[in-house]
């Protein structure tokens, strides 16, 4: 039977924007939802409700059904309940469940790691495998059954291992579909086997045949093993993580058994969210059509970073997790390199301590030129892509990357690594076919960083047309989501066609 045409998406994520962000991923799990539902889908999200969400401002409220359910995690009864509320964009309303318990969620104000020891909190495996059971209760309970459950990253890795054993015989999924998503193979969720018993799950998986891999298990694994289709965040990315070994993160027997299974679309950005014409958080809104108006930008930007502004001094910008894989390693190297040419810096981040200290000393040694914040601030970030001449990302690797594409939109021209997302939207300018949108240098050394950068600078100075023209270039590329969430909606269709 052909699918219905509009379809009924379950979206299972660890967080989403406005009310939980720590990256990408929580972008992604507001537009693409909206955007699914905006194309006539039908689409409900599950998230955690952790201590940080403020539950007044959302209006989170209570679903009658859905309370005081419970599970066993091991010898625990653990209780939890759905609390319901909406995501609200322009023109469409998502309903959100929040998965309420205080042990595991309401007590901790941040997601994954604790601020006070800088670790994993040592009962993430319980608090989403919590979030994975949770999925199949809400089914339950609601009589709403979706055609697709999508789940992202491993917080949700166990939901198709799930599906597939202890609710199999269950009669409301019999024909439920899951489609898995890698945003970043780094992060797997990995647990001593000794705590498989939590899982509930059947105890063959507590093996190599199962969720284990290199003695350990890993909810990566079991989302990329048994889900039935697996997607990453951008063609390039998907192909360098069956090929390359370090990118593939150990997991790269796993992905080549699901190669035919596995799918790269690229993400969107909000395009009413990030857009310079229409940005609330930015004094002076422009587009291509008048650039003037992003140097009035400048100007607010160099103000809030104490620099003073110079329309002929390009302001490199950084918004970013401070973490090796975003390439700090490399401008660690040759920061002082950069900061002898004539050009300021503004940075906007945090992360590892030892480039938090890095960028404070910069700040006092060359506090003409360069300036940050150390903290994350998202209205900072707006202004940072509309005040910038460029953008600096020099990623290990890039599953897809957001920050390149909004520095497109808003005329800020990126500087990147030829990886993942990075490689897909960034084309390297051609001086004499006045072509690409960005400056691209392909090995990971920060010489090779460094001469890319130079050459960008040379060009903002002394070709100011073709600059203009690179800008625009960027600034005319469709990231919208809707091409992305229709690539979604088939590979949806032809899971449920594959019945
Ligand atoms: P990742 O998901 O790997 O962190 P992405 O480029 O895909 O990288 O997405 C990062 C998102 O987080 C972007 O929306 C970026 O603007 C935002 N971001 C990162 N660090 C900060 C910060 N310190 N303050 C505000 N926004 C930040």
């Amino acid at each position: 039977m052909p699918p219905a045409k509009k379809l009924k998406i379950l979206f299972v994520t660890s967080e989403v924007v406005p009310f939980v962000k720590t990256g990408g991923l929580a972008d992604v799990s507001a537009a693409l939802p909206q955007t699914l539902t905006e194309l006539g889908h039908e689409v409900r999200i599950v998230c955690p409700k952790y201590g940080a969400i403020d539950e007044r401002r959302f209006k989170i409220h209570e679903v009658v059904r859905l309370k005081d359910l419970s599970i066993k995690m091991g010898e625990k009864d653990v209780v939890f309940s759905l609390r319901s509320s909406f995501l609200i964009g322009q023109k469409a309303r998502v309903q959100i469940y929040f998965l309420d318990n205080y042990e595991y969620f309401g007590s901790k104000q941040s997601l994954y790691v604790d601020p006070a020891t800088g670790q994993d909190f040592p009962d993430n495996l319980e608090r989403f495998t919590l979030l994975c059971r949770s999925v199949f209760e809400l089914i339950n309970k609601l009589g709403w059954v979706p055609d697709i459950i999508h789940g992202n990253d491993w917080q949700c890795g166990l939901i198709p291992a799930y599906l597939k054993t202890v609710y199999k015989d269950e009669p409301l999924v019999q024909n439920v579909k899951t489609v898995f998503t890698v945003h970043n193979l780094a992060y797997q969720g990995f647990f001593p086997k000794s705590e498989f018993y939590k899982t509930g799950l059947p105890e063959d998986l507590n093996s190599e045949r199962g969720i284990e891999i290199y003695g350990r298990l890993n909810f990566m694994k079991s989302g990329l093993m048994f889900s039935d289709a697996v997607t990453t965040v951008s063609e390039r990315y998907a192909e360098e993580i069956t090929k390359d070994e370090e990118l593939s993160a150990g997991l790269k027997s796993v992905l080549l058994k699901r190669k035919k299974d596995l799918f790269g679309i690229i993400n969107g950005i909000d395009d009413k969210v990030w857009n310079p014409e229409l940005d609330s958080f930015i004094p002076h809104k422009f587009s291509a059509k008048n650039l003037e108006e992003k140097s009035e930008n400048k100007k607010v930007l160099c103000e809030k970073f104490n620099l003073t502004y110079n329309p002929d001094v390009p302001i490199i910008a950084v918004i970013s997790r401070l973490v090796d894989g975003k390439g700090f390693d490399l401008i660690a190297e040759i920061i002082e390199d950069i900061l002898q040419l004539d050009v300021q810096m503004v940075l906007l981040g945090t992360g590892e301590k030892k480039y938090h200290k890095l960028f404070e000393e910069m700040q006092a040694n060359y506090s003409t030129k360069f300036s940050c914040f150390l903290g994350f601030d998202d209205e900072l970030a707006h202004l940072i892509e509309a005040g910038s001449d460029m953008f600096l990302m020099p990623s290990r690797y890039e599953p897809c990357g957001l920050n390149q594409m909004y520095s497109l939109s808003y005329g800020t021209v990126p500087v990147v690594r030829e990886t993942g997302g990075l490689a897909d939207t960034v084309e390297r300018v051609n001086e004499k076919e006045e072509t690409g949108n960005g400056f691209v240098f392909k090995k990971y050394d920060s010489s090779e960083l460094l001469k890319e950068l130079k050459r960008a600078v040379k060009i903002f100075q002394q070709e100011k047309k073709l600059w203009t023209k690179i800008q625009k270039n960027g600034m005319k590329s469709d990231f919208t989501w809707q091409s992305s969430a229709k690539k979604y909606v088939e590979l949806y269709k032809k899971l449920l066609i594959n019945d």
